[in-house]
């Protein structure tokens, strides 16, 4: 039996190349990601976690004092 080798790697069976800090989702090589303070976050995550981090800044429109 001969091998005949495949021109295109099945998505299926790629090896996740990390995960996501926040969801724990796989990440694989060549997808966006962000990497923040040592965490590895997936696209979904991470506007929750730079909104979370951002927190202590967060007030409401005229309540602002000088
Ligand atoms: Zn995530």
């Amino acid at each position: 039996m001969r091998y005949i080798p495949k021109k295109h790697r099945d998505p299926q069976r790629a090896v996740p190349a990390g995960r996501c800090a926040l969801c724990g989702g796989e990440l694989y090589s060549g997808s966006s990601c962000w990497r923040l303070c040592g965490r590895i976050l997936c696209e979904d995550c991470v506007l929750q976690w730079v909104l979370a981090e951002l927190a202590p800044y967060h007030t409401v429109c005229g309540e602002v004092r000088k």
